[in-house]
């Protein structure tokens, strides 16, 4: 990657000292998550920020007071546009306002923290070269605190922060992220608003630090060293619309759900993280774009189940991880890889859930099944094979097993009314079983198109479904690991708890569909099974499905950008 001769914000020389990471994600990859920090600084800045105000002087006793003064200079190679410029007896000085309290130094007196002080600095150099005279001070006042600390510009901090520019320029040239912070610096991490995009403990752990080998693993108690600095779930609902004939507006900062004129639910944008439109609905324009803005995904699916395809916000800007995806998927010994990966980990799962099924009241595991030996078997051959194509062979077989046991997954009521599988068929499903069976991988493929859109991939380059045309085959590719411990389990959940009955379906020449009561009940059993938390296998902490698939989808990120060794698929305990 070459170097961006761009002017580089102040802001950015914030971020570099406070993490090299962090200025790479945020300005190299362009991705801008916003957390209540960040948030909490944009409320602090709303008067600096007003445009009323900007470029403006006004004068108090003495003081005269510039507010948002944009300068730049190309000698530094950096621009900024200033909080606040006062000038007092002659002096120029700026203020900058922060999120937060003051720090206190050693003597209990306020102080301004390392990072904000290169910022302030670099406001300083700025403001000497576009009027000519020294700026030897600053203020930088705390909101939290409401203090106003001053701060010398000496030649130390002058030197920090030139060779802060210099580092953001050695960065913008590199292909992948610098490692996370170490672990002395490691409490930085838990106020950062890209902690769940970065990862840190989990790529350190994979990278080697801690150090694997100084993991007891063999004991499943014993969870490797790695601290949860990411959120365990998702915040925001899914809001499923399949009213036939209702419309979708926008109304203020909610969406407003209308059928036959008459309002049926209204919802605060801020409690959506996605909606999924199923069938015959209107969504308005004013509706998708403050959705867009929101990043509130849409996805759209059939009435029958299938994905056809989301309406999501402008993809990530990072092009070097879609540049890296593409490099990689096209490398053969990669894509090999990378199947097996998600293979091993769906066949283990498939096999888990088989054996927790099937197993008898003498026997703990059911892994005396046929089928469970069978499916061990095609696990321990799948080192040796050495083609995607072998891959997919061994894959089918698997699904030939465990499918083929499917029917003894199914409970029978009482009343021995209940439903019936004999093999997997779709396009379309022709039984009950086999209806919710796709319309459950329809929900997880809309649910991983999002996470790796979100991650900033391609949907459409996988490495595993390669070259299936129209297909989103990298979701695909991430789906499989997940398809039984999540669709296939609510599909369980479902029938065995009699929680669809046969009047939940409707069969019309050979397709058999779920009707609007029974996707309903759907809709409430996947949100609940996203929702389950269950441990990582190899990070060893728990967080929810929701937030599991968008974990694998940023350890994919990584394994392609070179930043971890190994990719390894989600696989249940
Ligand atoms: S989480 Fe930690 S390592 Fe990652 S970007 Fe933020 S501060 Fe840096």
């Amino acid at each position: 990657m070459s170097a961006t001769t761009d002017p580089i914000p102040v802001r950015a020389l914030n971020q570099v000292t406070y993490c090299p990471r962090l200025y790479y994600l945020q300005y190299v990859d362009c991705v801008m998550p916003v957390n209540e920090h960040v948030e909490g600084g944009l409320f602090d800045h709303r008067r600096v920020d007003s445009g009323d105000l900007k470029n403006k002087t006004r004068t108090d006793r003495g003081t005269a007071t510039s507010r948002g003064v944009a300068l730049s200079s190309e000698v530094l190679g950096i621009s900024g546009v200033l909080d606040v410029i006062e000038e007092k007896n002659g002096e120029q000085y700026p203020v900058e306002t922060k999120h937060g309290k003051a720090p206190h130094d050693d003597d209990g007196k306020p102080t301004v923290w390392d990072n904000d002080a290169v910022q302030l600095c670099a406001q300083a150099l700025l403001m000497e070269e576009a009027f000519g005279q020294p700026v030897p001070r600053g203020y930088q006042f705390h909101a939290g605190s409401r203090e106003r600390v001053p701060l010398e510009f000496t030649d130390a901090l002058r030197q920090k922060t030139r060779a802060a520019i210099t580092r953001c320029r050695e960065l913008q040239v590199l292909d992948a992220p610098p490692e996370p912070l170490p672990a002395e610096l490691r409490h930085r991490c838990f106020g950062c608003s890209l902690a769940s995009v970065c990862q840190p403990e989990e790529i350190l752990y994979q990278i080697g630090h801690p150090n694997p080998a100084d993991v007891d693993t063999s004991s499943a108690k014993t969870p490797p060293d790695v601290r949860l600095v990411i959120p365990k779930s998702d915040n925001g609902a899914v809001l499923y619309l399949q009213e036939p004939g209702s419309s979708v507006g926008k109304r203020s900062e909610h969406l407003v759900i209308k059928k036959d004129g008459k309002e049926m639910n209204r919802v605060p944008l801020h409690a959506v993280r996605q909606v999924v439109v199923c069938g015959n609905v209107q969504v308005s324009t004013q509706a998708l774009e403050t959705m867009a803005e929101n990043e509130i995904g849409v996805s759209y699916v059939t009435g029958h189940g299938r994905f056809i395809g989301s309406f999501v916000p402008a993809p990530a800007k990072n092009v070097s991880l879609r540049e890296a995806q593409f490099r990689k998927f096209s490398d053969p010994a990669a894509s090999l890889e990378l199947s097996k990966a998600v293979v091993r980990a769906k066949l283990a799962n498939q096999r888990t859930l088989l054996m927790r099924t099937l197993r008898g009241e003498e026997e703990a595991r059911g892994s005396h099944e046929p089928a469970a030996k069978g499916m061990y078997g095609l696990l321990a051959g799948l080192d040796r094979l050495t083609s995607v194509e072998s891959v997919l062979g061994t894959e089918g077989q698997g699904a030939a097993l465990y499918f083929g046991e499917f029917k003894r997954f199914l409970k029978q009521p009482p009343t021995g009314k209940g439903f019936d599988f004999t093999t997997r068929n779709r396009r379309p499903p022709r039984d009950p079983v086999n209806a919710v069976l796709s319309f459950a991988y329809a929900m997880l493929a809309k649910d991983c198109f999002a996470a790796v859109c979100t991650v900033g991939f391609d949907p459409y380059k996988g490495f595993f479904h390669q070259g299936r045309h129209g297909k989103p085959s990298f979701a695909l590719d991430l789906m499989e690991e997940f398809r039984p411990v999540i669709a296939d389990s609510v599909v369980l959940t479902l029938i065995n708890n009699e929680l669809l009955a046969p009047a939940d379906f409707i069969i019309w020449r050979d397709a058999c569909n779920l009707t609007d009561a029974g996707r309903k009940a759907f809709f409430a059993a996947y949100e609940q099974r996203k929702c389950t938390e269950v441990t990582h296998p190899v990070y060893g902490y728990r967080m929810s499905y929701a937030r599991m698939l968008e974990v694998q989808a940023r350890m994919l990120a990584a394994f392609v950008r070179g930043e971890i060794p190994t990719y390894t698929g989600f696989m249940v305990r």
